[in-house]
């Protein structure tokens, strides 16, 4: 009797990787090679929302 294989194929799931919180807009964010220097570091998912949380609040004037 033969037994049915069973996962041939293993998946990568992207739960795998570290995750972290935009400190600014609130979403999770999973790691990528190009933050792996800096992860530690890292509080925003983009450099716009860095940029923004620099600035602080959203609605400004256009002086600083
Ligand atoms: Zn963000």
């Amino acid at each position: 009797m033969a037994r049915k294989g069973e996962a041939m194929a293993r998946m990568r799931r992207n739960s795998d990787l570290p995750q972290k919180t935009c400190a600014q807009c609130g979403r999770p964010f999973a790691w990528r090679k190009k933050w792996e220097k800096v992860w530690d570091e890292l509080r925003y998912c983009s450099d716009r929302c860095r940029a923004e949380a620099k600035r602080g609040r959203k609605s400004g004037g256009k002086d600083g």
